[in-house]
């Protein structure tokens, strides 16, 4: 609630209950204990309701509801003869539902029907109708309508609470979308830019290649130079065209194999750093249909990701095979491997655990994966590794 329309509804109940003190006070006839008990419990819980902006903790809106307790009660047994007040009691706890705090909710609930008994105990047999004829009168009729309201509140508290929180989730998500459009346009101008030095150097080179002044190891250097920025302009152009997913990309008769081997080939330098090394066991002959960037990319980020839960030492194993419709690629490795509440937020934008991590792999593997069709599973156990399983049908 904004502030200022929490201040306005504050003071109107603040202000309801001093008039109740005032009439209260003109009734006196002269001073007793109740009377002091109610005085200051208006003069506390005014002030808790006006420091609470400062202190939303459920340890102070424990402490508001604790003398709102005390209030209803102290008029409940203080002025008898107002039957109103037997109707607050049964709502109190509807007052920690301006507060949406489930734990204060029960806490609440549980609290009053003790208190309720308690009174009814009372009534039934120290007061005996004297002062509450009118709830001695049908005592179990009274009951029965205390017990209603209190399953009316715990119904209307649990269908808003419900309500709220889906609306809480929903608003997270599209917090989340929008950082994740705002990270893509940011990528699209960093991609974009890098794409233009990355031109001029490679005409350079091409133009050593061609001079005569150079020997031919030089020239095989730039050869490699050359074919080094062709592959940061493909990655680079890889994310220009993720930032723009309508943009059509064609997809091509693909060998599996050749793909793997040249992926592996580009990743065993980076396993080596760690003292890793990636095995291939694939069959011949695996045709998909794909996008070869794409495809790519995906194999890339996956082979990445279990070289990077891998300890030193270990491998990994990427294997192909051939069913009768699909083309089951695996990548295997023995790293530390996931629970099963971390499986399932996998492809989440932004889920890593890893403190460099973007997050961001997975989710485009899952599109990728997503957009030819195929299917992706993970089997994980907490310390032993895991096995991704990629199926794309046969091209
Ligand atoms: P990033 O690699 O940038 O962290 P990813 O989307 O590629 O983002 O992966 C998300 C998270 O999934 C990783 O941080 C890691 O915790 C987990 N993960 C992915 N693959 C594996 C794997 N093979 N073994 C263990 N954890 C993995
Ligand atoms: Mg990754």
């Amino acid at each position: 609630m904004n502030r200022k329309a929490y201040y306005i509804v504050m003071l109107m109940i603040i202000a309801l209950m001093v008039m109740g003190l005032l009439i209260a006070t003109a009734e006196l006839t002269g001073l007793n204990f109740g009377y002091v008990v109610h005085f200051l419990n208006v003069i506390i819980i005014s002030a808790c309701l006006l420091i609470y902006p400062k202190y939303e903790t459920h340890f102070f809106r424990k402490l508001i509801i604790s003398f709102g307790f005390l209030y209803f009660y102290t008029l409940f047994f203080l002025y008898p003869e107002t039957w109103t007040t037997f109707i607050f009691i049964c709502f109190i706890p509807a007052l920690s539902i301006l507060f949406f705090d489930m734990k204060l909710f029960y806490f609440s609930l549980i609290l009053n029907g003790l208190l309720i008994i308690a009174a009814f105990g009372y009534i039934i047999f120290t007061d005996k109708g004297g002062a509450y004829a009118y709830l001695h009168n049908d005592i179990a009729g009274n009951l029965i309508n205390i017990i209603a309201s209190q399953v009316l509140i715990f119904l209307i508290f649990h269908l808003s609470f419900r309500r709220m929180k889906k609306q809480q989730l929903y608003y997270e998500q599209l917090q989340q979308t929008e950082r994740l459009k705002l990270t893509g346009q940011l990528t699209a101008a960093v991609a974009h830019e890098i794409r233009n030095p990355i031109t001029v150097v490679r005409g350079f080179l091409q133009l050593f290649k061609e001079d005569s002044s150079f020997g031919d190891s030089a020239k095989g250097k730039f050869k490699l130079m050359i074919d080094e920025l062709n592959t940061v302009e493909q990655i680079v152009s890889q994310f220009l065209t993720l930032s723009k997913p309508n943009k059509d990309q064609s997809a091509e008769q693909v060998d599996v194999r050749d793909v793997i081997q040249s992926v592996t080939g580009l990743l065993n330098s980076y396993a080596l750093l760690s003292d890793n090394q990636i095995d291939i066991d694939v069959e011949e002959d695996c045709f998909i249909s794909i996008n070869m960037i794409e495809f790519k990319q995906l194999l890339m980020n996956m082979i990445k990701n279990a070289l990077e839960a891998s300890d030193a030492g270990k491998s990994v194993v990427v294997t192909a095979y051939r069913s009768r419709q699909h083309i089951e690629i695996k990548i295997i490795d023995e790293g530390c491997g996931m629970s099963e509440a971390e499986v399932k937020s996998l492809g989440t934008p932004f889920y890593s655990l890893k403190s460099n991590g973007t997050g961001l792999g997975l989710m485009i593997c899952y599109n990728i994966v997503e957009k030819y069709e195929g299917k992706l599973d993970y089997t994980s156990s907490k310390g032993h590794g895991t096995t991704v399983t990629i199926r794309f049908p046969t091209a």
